[in-house]
C-alpha cells in the first residue's frame, strides 16, 4: 500500500487560536503517515505508554494494551489486558456523604496478562531499556487486525539476536488472544531463556487529582485459586469477591525450534508459567506460539477446567497463520461496509481510518456489555459506559453494521432494573433514572453535579432508540426492548419538572446538568429540555404505535408498569409546552436560565498551560462564569436539526463557539459538522482535523491513558453529517455534500432499511449508488432521486461550498 511522507493538511487558521485551546499547541506527529497502518519506526520510550493504547488489540470482549511480552514499565498505569464489562466493585468514600449519593464504584478489571514472555540470552536479561537497537518497527495494521513487531537487537554484553512477534485478539473467537514469537540468535551459540507467565500481578493505578484517571485497586478483593502449569499448559482462575465475577483464564504454548530445549513449569499464588531453555545456536530460529483464553461469569458456573483446556486445544488444531488468515477474513467484512476512503490526504484517511478500527475492536457485541469512554484500550473512567454511547458511538455502527448497534441499545435493557432502582433513590416514584456513568448498571458517579445531574442520559438514550428504529424499521427491538426504554425513561420528566406557573405554564425541569460541564446545576438546560420534548414526544408516538401493532403487548406492558391515560396525556402537554430558554435580543438560545447573566470567561488571555481548566481551577470558579467545556446548546441544535434553521444555527454558534474550551474530545467533531452546516468550511475542515487524529497526536494529552471512543465515533459523524451534510428526516436520508479543501474526494457506504447505499463526492459532484436492495429515494438538497435497481447511480453537479461572511 501506498505510504505518504508530510503533512496533514492546510494550517489551522488563525481565526479559531483564540477559542481552541486543545487546538492552541500544535501537536507533533509522531508515526509515520501511512493510509492503512500505524507504524512506529523508531523506538521512543518516552511514548511507551501512549503506544501501549495506540497499539491496543481488542475484539469487543477482550483488551489488550500494546505493551512488549518482555515487559518496559516505567510507569505503573502502563500495563493491562481487560474483558469488557468485568470489574470490581467498591465503596466510593466521601468525606461528607448525603442521601441519594452513589454508593459503589464499579472499576474495569486488570485480569491477568497473558502475553508475558521474558527473555535471556545466557543470562542477559533482553530489555529495550539496555543494549542497543540496530533496527526496529511496530506496525498494527488495521487492514489485516493484528499487530506486529520486528527488531534486532544486540546485548550489552554484544550477544544480537532478531525478533519479530506477531499479536492478534481474534475477531472470531471471543475468548482468545493469540501471539507468535520468533527470536534468531544471530551471533552466538548459548543458552536462550523464554519465560511464558499467566501473570496475575495486576497493574495498579496511583491516586490522582485528575478525575479522567482510574481509581487504585483493591488487591484484597481477588481470591486466587488452585492453578495449574503442566506440559506448557497455564491455568489461573480467581474470583472477585465484591462483584460476584469468576474468571479463568489459560495459555497453552507450541514451541518449534531445531535447537533442543527443556521445559520447566514454576507456580506461585497469582503466575503461573512455562521456561523454556534452549540450546540455542546462531541463524537458528527458536519459535514459540501462546494462545490465552478468557472467559469470566457473574454469579453463575464458570467454565470448568477441562472445557477451558479443551476450548484451548481446539484453538491451537488451527495453525497461527490460519488464525491470522480468519483474522483478515473478518477485517475485509468490517471494512466492505465502514470504510470512509478519502483521496488526497493520507494523515486523514490515517487518522479515519485508526478511529473506525478502534471503534470495531472496543465495542461489546453480545447485548449485555457496551462500549466505554476508553474502550478497552486503557482504564481511563474506571471503564465506564456513558451517554457517549448513544449520541457519539452509536450512529456509526448504525449506518455501517446495525446489529452491533441493537446491542448495544439491548445492553440498556438489560440494566433497566438497575435504572429503575436508581430512580426510587432518587425519589422518582415510576419509571427509570439511567446511571450517567457504569458497568453493570448501578450509578459509579461520585461528583453528582457532573454526573446524576445529567438526567438528559434519559433522552439520549431514547434518542438512539428512536434513530436505531427509524434507520432499520427494527419493529422486533422496538416492541420486545425498545418500547420499554422510552416508556420508563419518559416517566421521570413529569417528576423532575413542573408546569411553571410564572412562566405561563410553560413545561420547566430544574436543578440539572446538561453535556457542558462547565456549568452545573441550573434551571431550563436547553439542551436537556429540547431533549426531554422529543422524548416526551417520542414515548407518546411508541405507545400508540405499540397498541396498534400488537395490542396484546401493550396491554402487558402498560399493566406491568402501571402505566396510565393521564401519565400519558401529561406527557403530550408537557412536550408541547417545554420551555425552550431564548434570547429575544440576541436571536440566540440562552444554554439555561442563569447562563446569560454570568461573566464570560476570558478564554484569549488564559495561560494555554491552564488547559484543562477543570484541572487547575475549582469547579464553583468555572461555573460561575460563561464558558464551555464542550457542545451543549451546538449539540442540540444537531441532534433535532429540524426544528431549527440555518440562520438560528449560525447566530448560535457564532455565539457559543467563542466561548468553548473544547477541553472534552466530545467537542471539536460537533463543531466541526455545524459550521459545515452553517456555512463556516474552513472551521468545519480545522476542527476536523484535530478529531481525525485526536488520539494518533495526543492532542488532549491523555491519550496514554486510553483512546477517546466518542470523538472516535465523532470523526465519522464530521464527514458523513458534516461534509456530506446527511440527516435523517422523517424516515427519509438527506444528502448537502461538499468538498472541502485539502481533499480530492470521499466516499462510503450506509445501510438504511436493508439497503446498501455509496456516496462518493468530488469538486464536481455527488454520486449516489445503490448497491444492495430495494428501491428508494433520498434528497440531495432540494433535489428528490429514486435508486430504483442495485446497481443505479444519480449524480448531481455540486459548487464549491462558499465561507459565508
Ligand atoms: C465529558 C462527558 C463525557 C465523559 C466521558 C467528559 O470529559 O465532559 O461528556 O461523557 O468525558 O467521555
Amino acid at each position: 500500500m501506498p505510504v505518504a511522507e508530510g503533512p496533514v493538511g492546510p494550517a489551522l487558521g488563525p481565526n479559531l487560536q483564540s477559542s481552541e485551546s486543545g487546538m492552541k499547541q500544535k501537536q507533533q506527529i509522531k508515526h509515520k503517515i501511512h493510509p492503512w497502518d500505524l507504524v512506529e519506526d523508531t523506538f521512543q520510550p518516552e511514548d511507551y505508554s501512549l503506544n501501549a493504547t495506540l497499539f491496543s488489540l481488542g475484539n469487543g470482549y477482550i483488551g489488550l494494551r500494546g505493551t512488549f511480552e518482555e515487559g518496559f514499565d516505567p510507569e505503573p498505569f502502563t500495563d493491562g489486558c481487560y474483558l469488557n464489562g468485568v470489574y470490581a466493585s467498591e465503596p466510593i468514600t466521601y468525606g461528607e456523604s448525603a442521601y441519594g449519593y452513589a454508593r459503589n464504584n464499579q472499576r474495569m478489571l486488570t485480569v491477568p496478562d497473558g502475553k508475558t514472555i521474558y527473555i535471556s540470552l545466557d543470562g542477559e536479561r533482553f530489555n529495550l531499556a539496555q543494549g542497543e537497537l540496530l533496527n526496529y518497527e511496530r506496525r498494527l495494521d488495521m487492514a489485516a487486525g493484528i499487530s506486529e513487531r520486528k527488531l534486532t537487537w544486540r546485548s550489552p554484553k554484544g550477544k544480537t539476536i532478531e525478533l519479530k512477534v506477531q499479536r492478534l485478539v481474534s475477531l472470531s473467537e471471543k475468548n482468545l488472544l493469540a501471539q507468535q514469537l520468533e527470536l534468531t540468535p544471530i551471533n552466538f551459540d548459548g543458552e536462550v531463556h523464554l519465560q511464558s507467565c499467566l501473570d496475575g500481578d495486576l497493574a495498579q493505578a496511583e491516586r490522582s487529582e485528575d478525575p479522567r484517571l482510574a481509581s487504585p485497586i483493591d488487591r484484597g478483593d481477588i481470591e486466587w485459586l488452585e492453578n495449574t502449569a503442566e506440559d506448557g499448559y497455564l491455568a489461573l482462575p480467581l474470583s472477585v469477591k465484591s462483584s460476584g465475577f469468576s474468571i479463568r483464564c489459560a495459555a497453552l504454548h507450541l514451541c518449534e525450534s531445531d535447537s533442543d530445549y527443556t521445559s520447566n513449569n514454576l507456580r506461585s499464588e497469582d503466575c503461573v508459567s512455562v521456561d523454556y531453555r534452549f540450546a540455542a545456536r546462531r541463524n537458528t530460529p527458536i519459535r514459540l506460539t501462546k494462545y490465552v483464553a478468557y472467559f469470566a461469569q457473574q454469579n453463575a458456573e464458570p467454565i470448568s477446567a477441562g472445557e477451558l483446556h479443551y476450548y484451548l486445544e481446539r484453538c491451537a488444531a488451527k495453525s497461527f497463520a490460519d488464525h491470522i488468515e480468519t483474522q483478515r477474513i473478518q477485517m475485509d467484512n468490517f471494512w466492505l461496509e465502514s470504510d470512509i476512503q478519502v483521496s488526497g490526504n493520507d494523515a486523514l484517511q490515517q487518522g479515519i481510518r485508526f478511529n473506525q478500527y478502534h471503534l470495531f475492536q472496543s465495542l461489546g457485541r453480545d447485548g449485555n456489555t457496551n462500549i466505554a469512554a476508553k474502550g478497552l484500550s486503557g482504564d481511563g473512567y474506571d471503564g465506564h459506559y456513558f451517554w457517549d454511547t448513544e449520541i457519539y458511538v452509536l450512529p456509526f455502527f448504525l449506518y455501517t453494521q446495525p446489529e452491533l448497534a441493537r446491542g448495544l441499545l439491548e445492553y440498556r435493557y438489560s440494566i433497566l432494573d438497575a435504572a429503575r432502582k436508581r430512580a426510587r433513590e432518587m425519589s422518582i416514584q415510576k419509571g427509570a433514572l439511567f446511571p450517567w456513568r457504569t458497568i453493570g448498571g448501578e450509578e459509579c458517579s461520585a461528583y453528582y453535579p457532573a454526573g446524576t445531574a445529567q438526567y438528559h442520559i434519559n433522552a439520549d438514550i431514547a434518542y438512539a432508540v428512536r434513530h436505531y428504529c427509524r434507520v432499520t424499521g427494527d419493529v422486533d427491538f422496538l416492541r420486545n426492548k425498545g418500547a420499554e426504554v422510552v416508556i420508563e425513561g419518559a416517566r421521570m420528566w413529569l417528576e423532575i419538572g413542573h408546569f411553571n406557573a410564572l412562566r405561563d405554564n410553560q413545561f420547566c425541569i430544574n436543578e440539572v446538568t446538561g453535556p457542558d460541564e462547565y456549568t452545573a446545576l441550573v434551571d431550563n438546560n436547553f439542551y436537556t429540555n429540547l431533549m426531554a420534548k422529543a422524548h416526551l414526544e417520542y414515548a407518546v408516538e411508541v405507545l400508540q404505535w405499540l397498541k396498534s401493532f400488537d395490542p396484546a403487548a401493550c396491554d402487558e406492558l402498560t399493566q406491568r408498569i402501571q402505566l396510565g391515560k393521564q401519565e400519558i396525556d401529561n406527557w403530550a402537554k408537557a412536550a408541547e409546552s417545554m420551555y425552550l430558554p431564548y434570547d429575544e435580543k440576541q436571536g440566540i438560545h440562552s444554554q439555561d436560565d442563569s447562563f446569560l447573566n454570568k461573566p464570560r470567561w476570558n478564554i484569549a488571555e488564559t495561560p494555554a498551560d491552564q488547559f484543562p481548566l477543570l484541572l487547575h481551577y475549582h469547579p464553583l470558579v468555572i461555573y460561575r462564569h460563561q464558558v464551555c467545556k464542550q457542545a451543549d446548546v451546538i449539540l442540540g441544535l444537531l441532534l433535532e436539526s429540524s426544528e431549527f434553521s440555518i440562520e438560528q444555527k449560525r447566530r448560535d454558534f457564532d455565539f457559543y463557539e467563542p466561548l468553548t474550551t473544547h477541553d472534552s474530545t466530545l467537542s471539536a467533531c460537533i463543531h466541526s459538522i455545524i459550521a459545515s452546516e452553517v456555512g463556516y468550511p474552513d472551521k468545519a475542515l480545522n476542527y476536523f482535523q484535530q478529531v481525525a487524529r485526536m488520539d494518533l497526536d495526543n492532542h488532549h494529552n491523555n491519550t496514554q491513558h486510553g483512546i477517546h471512543t466518542a470523538c472516535m465515533g465523532g470523526t465519522w459523524m464530521c464527514m458523513v453529517q458534516g461534509f456530506a451534510g446527511m440527516r435523517l428526516h422523517g424516515n427519509e436520508l438527506n444528502f448537502n455534500p461538499y468538498l472541502p479543501n485539502g481533499m480530492d474526494g470521499y466516499r462510503f457506504r450506509l445501510q438504511f432499511r436493508g439497503r446498501t447505499i455509496a456516496v462518493d463526492v468530488d469538486s464536481y459532484s455527488a454520486r449516489y449508488t445503490l448497491v444492495k436492495g430495494e428501491a428508494l429515494s433520498l434528497h440531495h438538497g432540494k433535489q428528490i432521486l429514486f435508486l430504483e435497481t442495485p446497481g443505479q447511480t444519480e449524480t448531481i453537479q455540486i459548487a464549491p461550498m462558499e465561507e459565508v461572511s
